[in-house]
């Protein structure tokens, strides 16, 4: 994501410390705690400008949010919309999902979302891709038996790699869309990039990779 650089953002995350979590290692197994519930905890990786994570917030309250999203210039608007959303149950994480078995703990995490992830679209870029194997085993880590990555995106090619390397994991592939918009899929909350990609006419994608027990 192209984003002007805001040299006030990681000042503005930290002034919102209840909301933007500064040490996320500190909560390693406890996130119920911060959330003073022990509903299902759902992570967004590459949560962008927030619109998803707080939409979903909003929409299923019997479940709690968190997004991770690296750039604070970024994260910075997301924390907008969740404060505009008035929604208590999400936090935000300006950390790289590289390291999240340091934040979670094994089977922490209920389901993990990706959408619109930065396709790097040459070879030898392969390992920064979010659907990277080395990604998938941290995901596989912090999520329940079973769990499942919900994977959305416009890009093709990005969309039949995940594939390859969702297959090539082990992991099962359900409810494979290749038109989602003209799918019969039910409640689909919309992220700021899908709704920029598909008012130009691109198509969205999505399917559900499920990790084997
Ligand atoms: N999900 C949003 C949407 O659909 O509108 C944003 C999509 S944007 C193309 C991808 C985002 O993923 C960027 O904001 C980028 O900074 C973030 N990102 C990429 N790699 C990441 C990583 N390893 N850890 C955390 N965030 C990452």
């Amino acid at each position: 994501m192209r984003q002007r650089n805001k040299p006030w953002a990681k000042e503005k995350l930290h002034e919102y410390k209840d909301i933007v979590i500064s040490e996320p290692e500190n909560q390693k197994g406890n996130w119920h705690e911060i959330f003073n519930n022990n509903n299902p905890i759902y992570i967004e990786v590459g949560t962008g400008k927030g619109q998803f994570i707080s939409q979903m917030a909003k929409k299923n309250p019997d479940g709690n949010f968190i997004g991770i999203e690296l750039s604070a210039s970024v994260i910075v608007t997301a924390l907008d919309k969740v404060l505009e959303t008035e929604v208590e149950n999400v936090r935000l994480l300006n950390v790289n999902a590289e390291k999240l078995t340091d934040y979670f703990s094994e089977s922490e995490i209920s389901r993990v979302f990706l959408n619109f992830s930065d396709p790097w679209p040459k070879n030898r870029h392969e390992k920064r891709r979010l659907m990277y194997s080395d990604f998938l085993s941290v995901y596989e880590t912090i999520l329940k038996p079973e769990g499942e990555v919900h994977f959305k995106t416009d890009n093709q090619a990005l969309f039949e790699y995940s594939i390859y390397s969702f297959s090539n994991y082990g992991m099962i592939i359900k409810n494979v869309s290749l038109d989602l918009h003209k799918s019969d899929f039910e409640n689909n909350v919309m992220t700021e990039y899908e709704e920029k990609f598909s008012e130009k006419g691109n198509r969205i994608y999505r399917c559900e990779a499920q990790f084997r027990n």
